[in-house]
């Protein structure tokens, strides 16, 4: 049984979950079922990842197969950009529920704080590439992600490439409803996110660190950009515990009450990513795996960076 982090909300979420980012859907649900099968009880997906239903069929075959229960089961999604104005939360959740076919989600993140122009274009660019953005605030936004906990639509609510100052105006906002008991921020040892870490963790928001193995599937992945896998310093602690590289960049994030989506649809290493509850880094191990920062990132995200509420410009 994997370990769990308290939200603030008083839920628990296992503090390890399959990734679907890239997972297509011809293979996203032997995914799921596998890692179910394999004791993983957290999902992360996202409308926009275009899997969500082949998400919630694999979902649906274990519940109906009694290997787990719904409420086993912690089921996180994300709003896109594209909805992000008043009128447009609620029908965004309800269609993500509906491809799920779940009544209620355990965790709805904002996917970004950024809102882009409504409409069927999942990015819609202008001729320079940009994103186009809507009318939205995220502090509007977040009024209506509030609703939809009233609404028993989902238990808790979080956010998703928040830096400080974003995170602050939303706990600063008047007439506040509901905090945010999570955020995914992109997290391995090439971006140790400790400033960002450290003050979500003293205000009381849990941390899960998205592309934790630094997501060597991303669409641009150049020859020659650096791969943890590859690190001997990593691999040295890897052969000491006969554990392997990825192994050891997941419990990494554990030990520091991080949790971790893995991506993987390859049943071996989606069992691997699950077999990191028998291993303790000891704390010099843990100093060299931060050592490793170089403030790179894989999501800088810059198609949208002019954007009014882009969030990567700040130092955190
Ligand atoms: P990851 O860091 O999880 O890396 C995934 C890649 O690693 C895939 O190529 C996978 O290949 C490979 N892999 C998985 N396990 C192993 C292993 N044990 N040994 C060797 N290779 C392995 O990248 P992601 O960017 O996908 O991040 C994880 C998840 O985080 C996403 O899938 C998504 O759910 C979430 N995310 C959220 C974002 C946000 O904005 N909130 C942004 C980005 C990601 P294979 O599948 O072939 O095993």
């Amino acid at each position: 049984m994997a370990s769990t982090i308290t939200l603030s909300s008083g839920g628990k979420m296992p503090i390890i979950g399959l990734g679907t980012w890239k997972s297509s859907p011809g293979q996203v649900a032997e995914a799921v079922k596998t890692a179910i099968l394999a004791g993983y009880r957290h999902i992360d997906g996202a409308y926009f990842y275009e899997n969500e239903s082949e998400v919630g069929e694999a979902i649906h075959a274990m519940i109906n197969q009694g290997v787990v229960k719904r409420e086993d089961l912690f089921v996180v999604d994300k709003l896109w950009s594209t909805f992000h104005e008043r009128c447009l939360v609620r029908g965004a959740c309800e269609k993500t529920l509906k491809e799920l076919s779940l009544d209620y989600l355990d965790l709805y993140l904002m996917h970004l704080p950024m809102g882009f122009k409504p409409g069927d274009t999942l990015l819609p660019l202008d001729d320079d590439g940009q994103a186009i953005p809507d009318n939205s605030n995220f502090l509007e936004t977040w009024e209506e992600m509030e609703n939809l906990v009233d609404a028993g639509l989902v238990k808790a609510i979080g956010i998703s490439n928040f830096n400080r100052a974003q995170i602050e105006a939303i706990l600063n906002k008047p007439d506040l409803k509901y905090k945010p008991v999570n955020i995914q921020i992109e997290c391995h040892p090439y971006l140790t996110q400790e400033k960002l870490i450290n003050f979500c963790q003293s205000k009381g928001i849990s941390v899960t660190a998205y592309s934790p193995l630094g997501s060597p599937d991303r669409p641009w992945a150049k020859p020659g950009d650096p791969s943890l896998f590859e690190e001997p310093k990593i691999k040295a602690i890897a052969d000491k515990y006969k554990k392997t590289p990825a192994q050891v960049l997941l419990r990494f994030q554990i030990e520091r009450n991080v949790a971790v989506i893995p991506k993987s649809v390859n049943p071996n290493r989606i069992k691997e990513n699950f077999q990191v509850f028998d291993f303790k880094l000891c704390k010099e191990e843990i100093c060299t795996i931060l050592s490793f920062n170089r403030n790179w990132r894989i999501l800088a995200m810059e198609w949208t960076n002019k954007h009014k509420d882009y969030p990567l410009n700040a130092e955190y």
